[in-house]
């Protein structure tokens, strides 16, 4: 099995969103932490976030992941942006201290011209200031579809920053399918060949959660641009594929599609049909 779910709006507060998954059918979300597109992130009521603690817990939700916001560049030419991403990651990772022991995953950066070598640094620079040995947060990096300046459209580069961490067991990677593609990775004909790539660059224990998205553009596009399940370059038989597959069990799977509410109950439906079906065998 997997866990399922989507991303929701924190509006109407934490323990709602952990309602409204379950009436959506799935048993994971992921959220922003703050507005994606930057400003400053609501204030937390602790009682309410106890309560979504206490409702996950109690419907066996696998781990939520939160999202940093795409304005966060740690590794950005302009030192005004990368000081603000520094400040904006900080305090990210102290709000996820409210939510203890979950995912936080975030876009490595765009170097903007200064080079993959000086933003893979970076990037573990700002992480190693931000990160310290008793937070309960997995911080994720994503793996990106390589457009314009973007660190992290390789397993490579995503290894390198790993390896510059200093708290390596409280990081990882999230693997976000549409990127992925976007990238050059054909999971389409050689899921197995990407995923053994993936295990002898990065280790696939380093794998924590999985951005589930179909892909507008075809393989190799440096895109980033996500379509409904089935209605893209992957398809609805590789997407099948990719969760069914036994080395990414037991992982949340979030859809970042294209949708309104309705589309995702329909998405986490066919996806939960997809098991039953099989256990049914
Ligand atoms: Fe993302
Ligand atoms: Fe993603
Ligand atoms: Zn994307």
């Amino acid at each position: 099995m997997i866990y399922i779910g989507c991303h929701l709006s924190v509006t109407d507060g934490y323990e709602a969103m952990g309602k409204t998954m379950t009436v959506f059918g799935g048993n994971t979300f992921a959220w922003f932490t703050r507005n994606p597109r930057g400003g400053k992130s609501k204030p937390i009521i602790k009682e309410d976030v106890e309560a979504l603690l206490e409702y996950v817990s109690s419907k066996g939700f696998g781990p939520l992941v939160a999202h940093g916001s795409y304005t966060m560049n740690l590794c950005s030419s302009n030192g005004e942006t990368r000081k603000n991403g520094c400040e904006m990651l900080k305090k990210d990772l102290e709000i996820m201290e409210m939510v203890p022991g979950n995912l936080y995953n975030f876009h490595p950066g765009s170097h903007t011209g200064q080079g993959t070598e000086t933003g893979i640094g970076e990037i573990a620079d700002a992480l190693n200031s931000a990160m310290n040995k008793d937070m309960s947060t997995t911080v994720l990096l994503e793996t990106m579809a390589g457009k314009g300046s973007e660190v992290g459209g390789t397993f490579e580069e995503l290894k390198e920053i790993l390896d510059r961490l200093e708290y390596k067991d409280k990081a990882g990677v999230c693997l976000d399918t549409c990127h992925i593609w976007d990238a050059g990775y054909d999971i389409v004909d050689d899921l197995d060949g990407v995923l053994q790539r993936f295990d002898k660059v990065i280790g696939l224990s380093k794998l924590k959660a999985v951005h589930f998205n179909d892909s507008k553009n075809e393989r190799g596009s440096h895109k980033d641009r996500h379509e409904k399940l089935g209605k893209g370059f992957i398809g609805m038989k590789a997407m099948k594929r990719i969760v069914m597959h036994p080395a990414l069990q037991n992982l949340p799977f979030i859809l970042e599609t294209p949708n309104e509410d309705e589309g995702y109950i329909e998405e986490i439906k066919t996806v939960n049909k997809w098991f039953k079906n099989k256990s049914r065998l």
